[in-house]
């Protein structure tokens, strides 16, 4: 696994800065995405189910324009194109804070994506020093997360850009979609799209970068130093983290890893 992590490493860093997109190899053939948000009852009766619906509804709309996709919210169902919903993901152990799985056929995404994320139940959300939702004691915002992990639902594939939406790890430098972003949804929905649609569309120059972010599915990261003691007490049992407190002294403090996704 260290080894595994020092090749992800090594290729980002040798990558730093590139903004070349990488894709799910699929996309959504149809103008008009549904999508859902589910939980239990007693969860969607409390204030952080509107907080993160509403959040949700925000980051849909941001991709809305650059996409030229409709989005639709609708009642939870195995037919909603994209299904969000809260997990366990262990956040303070795993460093994991979103989790999107997604299937394509012939180059076209299937009803039924899932975008896993931290349960805020299992670690807290709170305002941000930007008066934004955040993961308590960490730097990664659940808007930021929503715009991560629905972009690989909608066709993105992690890529080595610091500042892009879809770098693997959440930070301040990468909340918003940049130049990357806005090219990458562009070719792979906009007029002339010209992104790879097919299974095999990880080609282009930076191959080595595509398979060291593809062995993320696999990898787990972490930063347990970064957490306050309050988020802690929240989340993992104390002590559970120290099997990770290796790979986590070797990652930037400011680092969270955002998700690994499934292909
Ligand atoms: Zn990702």
């Amino acid at each position: 696994m260290g080894t595994q992590l020092d090749a992800l490493r090594q290729a980002l860093a040798a990558e730093s800065g590139d903004s070349t997109s990488s894709f799910e190899g699929g996309k959504w053939a149809d103008g008009v995405v549904s999508w859902s948000f589910s939980a239990d009852p007693e969860s969607e009766a409390s204030s952080s189910y509107a907080q993160f619906v509403a959040l949700a509804q925000q980051a849909f709309q941001t991709w809305a324009a650059p996409s030229e996709l409709t989005f639709q919210q609708v009642p939870d169902s195995p037919q909603a194109d994209i299904r969000l919903t809260w997990s366990q993901l262990n956040t303070t152990s795993t460093g994991v804070l979103g989790y999107t799985t997604v299937e394509t056929a012939d180059g076209q995404m299937l009803p039924g994506a899932v975008v896993r994320l931290e349960d805020p139940a299992q670690l807290g959300v709170t305002a941000d020093a930007n008066g934004q939702l955040a993961y308590s004691g960490t730097q990664a915002e659940v808007l930021q997360v929503l715009l991560h992990e629905i972009g690989h639902a909608l066709g993105l594939g992690d890529n080595p850009d610091v500042n892009s939406i879809m770098y693997p790890f959440a930070s301040a430098s990468n909340r918003t979609l940049d130049a990357t972003d806005l090219k990458g949804i562009a070719s792979l929905y906009g007029a002339g799209s010209t992104a790879p649609s097919s299974a095999s569309g990880t080609q282009g120059s930076d191959g080595k970068v595509l398979a060291a972010l593809s062995s993320l599915n696999e990898l787990i990261l972490s930063n347990v130093a970064a957490f306050s003691p309050a988020a802690s007490a929240t989340g993992a049992a104390p002590g559970s983290a120290t099997a990770t407190a290796g790979l986590a002294a070797q990652l930037a403090p400011d680092q969270l890893q955002l998700s690994p996704h499934g292909t």
